[in-house]
């Protein structure tokens, strides 16, 4: 699958949605392909007290549910459908799932097409310090 089909399929899954008083979802979707070759994909969940986890985290989830750690590319959108970076947060969770995610790539633009390392994202993870 092309980075373009990966941000499309993310694309799909971009639903947001107010499912009560405290609860919201589906304003960012994220495609993540495994190191076994698989797609995962994923929707941001917000609660009203803070918690939840990003759209990135959520496909990670399903990944690892599936048995697989290592994230070859990553594709995220926005709820413009846009392709968005990782925040600081996802970085050192994908960083921490497996030493090869430091080789993780993520769609920064579709056209041109633009992408980044997780290692140029996170030049200095404390592990290595
Ligand atoms: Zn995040």
């Amino acid at each position: 699958m092309t980075y373009k089909e990966m941000a499309a399929l993310a694309r799909t899954h971009l639903n947001p949605k107010q499912y009560g008083e405290f609860f919201s979802a589906g304003v960012v979707a994220a495609v993540l392909e495994g190191a076994n070759g698989k797609y995962y994909t994923g929707v941001n969940i917000d609660l009203a007290c803070g918690l939840g986890f990003c759209a990135e985290r959520s496909a990670a989830a399903a990944m690892i549910t599936d048995g697989e750690t290592a994230i070859r590319r990553v594709a995220c959108v926005g709820q413009d459908g846009k392709p968005m970076p990782p925040c600081g947060s996802c970085r050192e969770f994908i960083r921490q799932l497996s030493p090869e995610n430091e080789n993780t790539e993520f769609l920064l633009c579709e056209e041109p097409l633009e992408t980044i390392k997780l290692s140029e994202l996170l030049p200095s993870p404390w592990q290595k310090i």
